[in-house]
């Protein structure tokens, strides 16, 4: 049955792809989005579309909507960007929760929170179960996103439990795809810019550090499986693609794939950069019957088709460096 959805965050990498796809199933979607990070770009085959509605609001402040789920992914997801204003980072996550807990509180609506694999800071267990608290320094760099994405986490958990708001923590791991920005300063993006323009890959550390990476049309399918679940399921949930690589192994793999000539360089290791990360994903098999399907040759080759046509129509400025 079609619904109307509200999606925060909506004009960014995985927010537009949720949106296209909620669309796709007959829904009404309504994108909120400051634009932070997102762009109308990522959105503008939607506008069009009689169920698709862009409202720009900042989900710090209050919003009143009529809606039967909400999507909370609003929040700068780069280190690059998260950091450039810190103190609106921790805001987004703490008091957009906030926010949009009290609308779906209101409206009695099911609510899911994008929560990342950060709560798990630099983990001394591996690979990652929903049950491990975490390694995260309360006060670097990184902690405005990390303790904020926690603090969210703490907030989902007291609305459900003291104002029985049905919540839905989902803890995401590393996702690329097309759509990401050329700017957005995250490895995968980085690295496929720089081999197409034939520049220096940037490895920050000594790329032994490891990440395990997620094609975006499977993690959207775990978000609207889980959003669709019972009422009694409330994560948090892992999903990600447990293939864990070194960011060497990936460097490798995107400059043979974009058939460049890049050479590799190493520069200095941002502070706090976690040293390993892959999630256990036995929760979402059992509980979503959720898997992912795509490898990460084959979604590389696909976000390379997408940079190459971005970068050949001279879309793309510089890069962020952190
Ligand atoms: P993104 O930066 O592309 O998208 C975030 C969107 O939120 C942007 O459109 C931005 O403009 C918007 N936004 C930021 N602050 C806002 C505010 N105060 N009010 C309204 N809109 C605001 O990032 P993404 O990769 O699409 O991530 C989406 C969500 O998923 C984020 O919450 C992120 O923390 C989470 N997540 C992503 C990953 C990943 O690997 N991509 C991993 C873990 C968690
Ligand atoms: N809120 C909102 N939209 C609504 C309902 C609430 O943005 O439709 C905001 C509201 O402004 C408040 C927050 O959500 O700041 C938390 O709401 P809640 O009802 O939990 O708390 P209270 O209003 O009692 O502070
Ligand atoms: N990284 C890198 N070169 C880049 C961008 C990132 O070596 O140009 C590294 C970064 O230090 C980290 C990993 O790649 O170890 C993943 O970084 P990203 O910013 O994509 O995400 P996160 O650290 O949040 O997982």
């Amino acid at each position: 049955m079609s619904k109307r959805i509200l999606v925060t965050g909506g004009a960014g990498f995985i927010g537009s792809h949720l949106c296209q796809r909620l669309i796709s199933e007959g829904n009404e979607v309504l994108c909120v989005d400051n634009f932070f990070t997102g762009s109308r770009r990522n959105i503008v085959s939607l506008l069009a579309d009689p169920k698709f509605e862009l409202l720009r609001h900042d989900v710090t402040y209050p919003l009143s909507v009529e809606v039967d789920q909400i999507y909370n992914l609003a929040c700068p997801a780069s280190p690059v960007h998260y950091q450039f204003d810190p103190v609106q980072t921790t805001k987004t996550s703490v008091m957009g929760a906030i926010n949009m807990l009290g609308l779906a509180k209101r409206l009695k609506a099911p609510i899911l929170q994008a929560s990342t694999s950060e709560v798990y800071g630099d983990p001394q267990i591996h690979p990652q179960v929903e049950g491990y608290w975490g390694n995260v320094n309360p006060i670097g760099p990184r902690s405005c996103y990390d303790e904020g994405k926690r603090c969210a986490e703490t907030l989902f958990f007291d609305y459900y439990r003291q104002h029985d708001v049905q919540i839905k923590v989902m803890r995401i791991f590393n996702t690329y795809g097309p759509k990401m920005h050329p700017n957005d300063g995250r490895v995968v993006s980085n690295f496929i810019v720089q081999a197409l323009r034939r520049q220096d890959i940037t490895i920050y550390g000594d790329g032994r550090q490891t990440r395990s990476f997620c094609y975006v049309d499977d993690l959207v399918d775990g978000m609207v499986k889980l959003m669709n679940t019972d009422q009694s399921v409330t994560g948090p949930i892992n999903v990600g693609n447990p293939n864990e690589f070194t960011i060497r192994q990936l460097a490798e793999l995107v400059v043979e794939l974009a058939n460049s000539g890049s050479k590799v360089v190493f520069t200095d290791l941002p502070v706090d950069d976690p040293k390993q990360r892959q999630p256990n994903i036995q929760m979402a098999r059992a509980v979503l019957g959720w898997q992912p399907t795509v490898e990460l040759r084959e979604g590389l080759i696909k976000t390379i088709g997408f940079f190459e046509e971005l970068l050949s129509q001279g879309k793309a400025a510089h890069q962020a460096t952190p």
